[in-house]
């Protein structure tokens, strides 16, 4: 009996070790999504409490549709030569924008709000505007903001809107600054492991508290109760950006019997909601900026352009991998996601094929 207590007690603290550490959780609502925050270590609850004031933060400064907001402020004042004051913050989710804008080719344009207007999304008002209101819209969306500031920190900022009826929707790009900005957060609280869902923007930051990935799934965009693949994400980001989040039919908006479906990721170049091919376009990046944006953009460019942009990826542009969902139920997956790839869309009907440079 003597020999066995010592034995036992190495036992049970082994298994008080393997017992994994309970995770600090908080779930809220912000930027008209639902957020979600999971992190371990012994300071993850004012880690998790920080992460949901400081996304609070951001929406204030950055909601359309808050009166208050810095980005309100700039609408308000379109045309009238006023400029708003900045935070640094705005200031610099305006230069990211516009970066985003050159890098894309236009086809992310943080300029959409009046079109995104016409269609009735801001306001779940659907309707389906003429041609004639879309092209009389679209002059608006050609010149971005005027930012000025007294050095690169975006001390002392400001910016305006050169045209009357021009409005800023950063719907787009909001949630991925927010999580970049968040890392900070993370890492001032020493967190070597948490998963970050801003609507569906995922970052997982490190690993699982037992050093094994945290794994993640993408929708089947025409079944969204089931998953079409999953695969594992380590101190990366994913976000997926699809027609299929958000659309109305013609009928619902008042067009009878017709069937036609409308979703809220528009084509700048037309003003209509984009139809490039593709259902659903996954991106995959360490960068959560990088990913927001070119989930969009790429959704707009179509698979061609968007796997010739990952083509030259580790050359002239940032390094990203994609999972680009086709309307013929073709899945292309580059090859930075090959390793433990789970595809499980077989059975609804999709192929996949994995894209070497
Ligand atoms: P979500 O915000 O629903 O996760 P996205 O990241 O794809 O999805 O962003 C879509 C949002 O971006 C739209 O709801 C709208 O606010 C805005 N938007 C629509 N079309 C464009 C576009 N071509 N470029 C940039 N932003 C856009
Ligand atoms: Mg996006």
């Amino acid at each position: 009996m003597r020999r066995l207590l010592p034995c036992l007690c190495t036992l049970l603290l082994l298994a008080s070790c393997a017992q994994p550490a309970k995770p600090e959780e908080a779930q809220f609502f912000a930027m008209d999504t639902v957020m979600a925050v999971t992190a371990y270590g012994s300071r993850a609850a004012d880690c998790v409490t920080a992460v949901e004031q400081q996304v609070n933060h951001l929406d204030a400064l950055w909601s359309r549709t808050r009166a208050d907001s810095e980005i309100s402020q700039i609408n308000l004042h379109a045309g009238d030569a006023t400029a708003a004051d900045l935070s640094p913050e705005t200031a610099r989710l305006l230069q990211n924008a516009a970066d985003a804008y050159e890098h894309s080719g236009g086809a992310f344009n943080p300029l959409m709000a009046p079109i995104m207007d016409a269609w009735g999304f801001t306001k779940d008002a659907y309707r389906v505007p003429s041609r004639e209101e879309l092209t009389s819209l679209l002059p608006l969306t050609v010149d971005l903001p005027v930012l000025g500031y007294d050095s690169p920190d975006f001390t002392h900022a400001t910016a305006s809107l050169p045209h009357s009826g021009q409005e800023l929707d950063l719907g787009g790009i909001a949630k991925g600054q927010a999580a970049a900005m968040l890392m900070d957060v993370f890492r001032g609280h020493d967190i070597t492991s948490a998963l970050l869902a801003l609507g569906g923007n995922i970052t997982a930051v490190g690993t699982k508290p037992d050093g094994s990935p945290w794994t993640v799934a993408v929708k089947d965009p025409r079944n969204t109760d089931e998953y079409l693949c999953v695969f594992p994400l380590t101190d990366r980001t994913c976000a997926t950006s699809g027609g299929y989040e958000r659309f109305f039919t013609a009928a619902e908006a008042g067009v009878e019997g017709d069937a036609t479906l409308y979703h809220h990721i528009i084509d700048p170049q037309t003003g209509y909601p984009a139809e490039s091919g593709l259902a659903s376009v996954t991106v995959v990046s360490d960068d959560p900026l990088l990913t927001d944006i070119y989930s969009t953009a790429c959704y707009v460019m179509g698979a061609e352009a968007a796997l010739d942009r990952w083509s030259r990826s580790d050359g002239d542009f940032a390094e990203f991998d994609l999972i680009l969902v086709t309307d013929e139920n073709h899945v292309y997956v580059t090859e930075g996601l090959e390793q433990n790839f789970d595809f499980r869309g077989e059975q609804n009907g999709y192929t996949y094929e994995i894209i070497r440079r």
